[in-house]
C-alpha cells in the first residue's frame, strides 16, 4: 500500500484527512446522487484508510467510513428504520484477494462441504421490500444500513415490483434487491437530459438512484428502472437452510431474480462462472461491476458471522478495471487552500502510462517554479512531497479556503459554490471568509448572474451560519491536519473560539488524539495574526458558535464502555450513540472484556453471544431507556 510521505510521517493526520475526503464523497453519491470522485479512486483511498487502520488500530474511530455502510439518509424522505440490518460487501479486487477469501471460509469450515451461490454484481441501489399478507406495504433505500429513506411509492411505479404477491404468501415477507436501469435506457435518458438543457447522469447507478429518490413519483414512473431480488429480510417464522432456497421462494411469490445466478459445487466452478460473467459483461443489457460470491448454506454464514459493515459470509469478486488509451493533451496546475500545487490532466482516471505510444518529440512535465495564480516562486520544504505557494493572499488560495470554509461539514453555507466564490474572490469582495459576514443585498445583485432571489437566499444562508456548532467552526478554519474528529475534541475541549485562540502548545496536546506535531500546526496557525485578526472580525460580525453540549460526569453511563448490538426500535444507531455520549459514554464497536454494557436490540447477533460468555451486563431497549433517564 502506498501512503504519501506526509502520511507516513503522520498516520493520525493522513487517516483523518482520508476520513474527510471519504465522507464528503459518500456524501455526494449517496445523498445528493451527484459524484464527484470516480469509484475506482473512492475505493482507492478507501482502501489506503483501511490498510492505515489495520496498522495503526489505535486510530479507528467508531465513525469511520471503514465501519460504515453508505451515508445517513436525506432528510427529504421519511425515515424507515430497518428490523435487519442491510449491510455492504467486502471486495475483492484481485484473484489472490478472493482466494485468500475463500482459504478464510475453508479454515473454519475444515471438511464440510461447502457451496457457493455467484450473482452478478449489479450496479444499482439497495432496497427492501415489505410485504404483510401479500400486499406492498412500505419499500425503503438501504441508508446507512440502519435507517433508509421511504421510497414506498416510488418503488410501486417500477413495473417489475409486484403490488401482490403470488403463490402462498408468508404473513410477513420481506425482499431485498437491487434497482437499476439497463444501459441502453441510461443512454437514451442522458440524450433527452442533454437536449432539454439538463444536467446529465454520471453512470447508471446514479441515474438509477436519482431516479428512485425523487420527491414526485410521477416523475420516477417515467424512469425505466428495474429490479432483481437477491435477499430476504425479516420473515417471522419462516427458515431457510440455504441461500438458494430463498432464491427459489422469491421467484415463486413473483419476485424475479437474477437468471445468470449459479450454485456453484466447488472453487474451480466459482472461478469458471466468473470468467463466464467477465466475458458476457458487454453482452448483458444492464452494468455489472464483478460478481457476488456468497456461501449457501444459512447455518455456515451464521457461524461465520459479519465485521463492522460486511457479512464474512460474502464477497463481491471486482472486474479488472477497464482500460481505455488516451492522451494527456495538456497538464493544469491548480492551487488549494494550503497552497498545494497539484498537476491536474483533464481525461478519465489513468491507469498506466503506455509509453511505446508517446507522440515523437513529446517535452517532461515539470511543476512550475511559480505559482501560477498569482506567480509568487513556489516552495517545498526538505522531506515534503508537497510543493506549495508561500503567498497568503494567493487568490486560488482564497477561493479554495473560502469553498472549503463554505463546505457542509464547516459552516454549511448553501449556494457558495466554486463559480460564486471565484465572482466573490475576483471582484474583490471577498478576500477572507471573514469578508462574508459583510456582504450586502446590493453587491450580491451587482454581480453576474446573480438574482434576487438567490442573492437573498445566499444571504440568509450566510446568516444561518453564524449560529453553527463550535466543531464546525473550527473545522471550518482550514487548519491542516485538523479534521472532523479533531475538531469535535478541540471543541469539547476548549469551549469557545477565544479559549482556543489562548492554548498553549501543551495544552493543545492534552488534548485526545492531538500528538506533538498537530498541536504545534495548531498553535502554528493560530498565531498567524491574519488568523486571529480574522477569526476576531468573525466574532465581531456576530458568529457565536454553540458549545459542545457538556458531557455528564456522573451518572450510570458515565465513563462506561458500551456496546450497541442489534435493532433499537426508537432510537436509531446515530441516536442511540448521541445519548450515550452525552451521558459521558463511549460506544465501541466490539464486545471485549473491558466492556462495561451491552444494549441489545432486536435480531442481535455475535456480540450479544460474547456479552453473555464474558459476563458483561446487558440490557435491551427498555433497560436502556430506564439508563437514559
Ligand atoms: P458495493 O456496491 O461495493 O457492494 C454492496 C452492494 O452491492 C449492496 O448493497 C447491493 O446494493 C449491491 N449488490 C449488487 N448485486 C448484488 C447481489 N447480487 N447480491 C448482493 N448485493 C448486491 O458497496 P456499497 O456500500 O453499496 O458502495 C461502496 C462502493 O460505492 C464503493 O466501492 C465505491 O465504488 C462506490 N462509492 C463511490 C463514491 C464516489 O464518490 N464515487 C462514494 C461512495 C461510494
Amino acid at each position: 500500500m502506498r501512503y504519501s510521505p506526509q502520511g507516513m510521517e503522520n498516520p493520525a493526520a493522513r487517516a483523518e484527512e482520508l476520513r474527510a475526503q471519504l465522507r464528503d464523497a459518500s456524501h455526494r453519491y449517496y445523498v445528493l446522487d451527484a459524484p464527484t470522485v470516480s469509484d475506482a479512486e473512492y475505493d482507492r483511498l478507501f482502501r489506503e484508510l483501511e490498510q492505515l487502520e489495520a496498522d495503526h488500530p489505535d486510530l479507528i474511530t467508531p465513525d469511520s467510513p471503514t465501519r460504515r455502510v453508505g451515508a445517513a439518509p436525506s432528510e427529504k424522505f421519511a425515515k424507515v428504520t430497518h428490523r435487519r440490518q442491510m449491510m455492504s460487501l467486502a471486495n475483492a479486487m484481485t484473484e489472490d484477494e478472493f482466494l485468500e477469501f475463500d482459504a478464510r471460509v475453508h479454515r473454519l469450515f475444515g471438511d464440510e462441504p461447502l457451496r457457493y451461490v455467484v450473482e452478478p454484481k449489479l450496479d444499482g441501489l439497495a432496497v427492501t421490500l415489505r410485504y404483510e399478507n401479500g400486499r406492498l406495504v412500505q419499500g425503503a433505500t438501504r441508508g446507512d444500513g440502519l435507517t433508509g429513506e421511504d421510497v414506498t411509492a416510488n418503488l410501486r411505479t417500477i413495473k417489475m415490483v409486484p403490488l401482490q404477491l403470488g403463490g402462498r404468501p408468508p404473513a410477513v415477507f420481506e425482499a431485498r434487491g437491487e434497482v437499476f436501469i439497463n444501459k441502453r435506457d441510461f443512454v437514451r435518458m442522458n440524450e433527452e437530459r442533454e437536449k432539454a438543457g439538463e444536467p446529465t447522469f454520471v453512470n447508471p447507478r446514479n441515474c438509477a438512484a436519482g431516479s428512485l429518490r425523487q420527491l414526485d413519483p410521477r416523475i420516477t414512473a417515467q424512469r425505466p428502472l428495474s429490479i432483481f431480488f437477491y435477499e430476504v429480510g425479516e420473515t417471522p417464522g419462516l427458515t431457510f437452510a440455504t441461500h438458494w432456497e430463498k432464491l427459489a421462494l422469491l421467484r415463486e411469490l413473483g419476485l424475479r431474480t437474477n437468471p445468470e445466478n449459479a450454485l456453484c459445487e466447488s472453487l474451480p466452478e466459482v472461478k469458471e462462472k466468473y470468467r463466464r460473467m467477465l466475458a458476457m459483461r458487454h453482452e448483458l443489457p444492464y452494468e455489472i461491476d464483478g460478481s457476488v460470491v456468497k456461501v449457501d448454506s444459512e447455518d455456515q454464514r451464521r457461524r461465520l458471522g459479519a465485521v463492522s459493515r460486511t457479512p464474512r459470509w460474502a464477497i463481491a469478486y471486482k472486474f479488472p478495471a477497464e482500460e481505455e488509451a488516451t492522451t494527456v493533451e495538456d497538464i493544469f496546475v491548480s492551487v488549494g487552500r494550503t497552497g498545494a500545487l497539484t498537476p491536474v490532466a483533464a481525461l478519465p482516471e489513468i491507469v498506466r502510462v503506455i509509453l511505446e505510444s508517446r507522440p515523437a518529440g513529446s517535452r517532461p512535465w515539470e511543476m512550475p517554479k511559480q505559482s501560477p495564480a498569482c506567480g509568487t516562486p513556489v516552495v517545498r520544504e526538505a522531506g515534503e512531497a508537497i510543493t506549495r505557494c508561500p503567498n497568503p493572499t494567493c487568490p486560488a488560495k482564497s477561493v479554495s479556503r473560502l469553498r472549503h470554509f463554505a463546505s457542509r461539514l464547516a459552516m454549511d453555507i448553501e449556494g457558495l459554490g466554486v463559480e460564486t466564490s471565484i465572482q466573490l474572490t475576483e471582484t474583490g469582495l471577498v478576500k477572507t471568509p471573514a469578508d462574508l459576514y459583510r456582504l450586502t443585498y446590493d453587491q450580491l445583485v451587482g454581480l453576474d448572474r446573480f438574482a434576487d432571489l438567490s442573492a437573498r437566499n445566499l444571504l440568509a444562508a450566510i446568516e444561518a451560519s453564524k449560529k453553527r456548532p463550535l466543531r464546525h467552526v473550527i473545522y471550518a478554519l482550514g487548519i491542516r491536519m485538523v479534521g472532523e474528529a479533531t475538531a469535535v475534541a478541540l471543541a469539547r475541549r476548549f469551549g469557545s473560539l477565544e479559549a482556543l485562540m489562548n492554548a498553549s502548545v501543551e495544552d493543545l496536546q492534552s488534548v485526545r488524539d492531538v500528538g506533538p506535531e498537530v498541536a504545534q500546526q495548531i498553535h502554528d496557525f493560530l498565531a498567524l495574526p491574519g488568523q486571529r485578526e480574522m477569526i476576531r472580525q468573525f466574532l465581531a460580525a456576530g458568529v457565536s458558535p454553540e458549545p459542545e453540549p457538556a458531557v455528564a460526569a456522573a451518572g450510570p453511563l458515565a465513563g462506561k464502555s458500551v456496546v450497541l448490538t442489534g435493532t433499537l426500535a426508537q432510537y436509531s444507531r446515530e441516536a442511540a450513540k448521541a445519548e450515550i455520549e452525552r451521558r459521558g459514554g463511549r460506544v465501541s464497536g466490539s464486545v471485549s472484556r473491558k466492556t462495561d454494557l451491552v444494549v441489545a436490540g432486536g435480531d442481535a447477533g455475535s456480540k450479544l453471544k460474547k456479552a453473555q460468555e464474558l459476563g458483561v451486563r446487558v440490557v435491551d431497549e427498555d433497560g436502556f431507556r430506564e439508563l437514559l433517564k
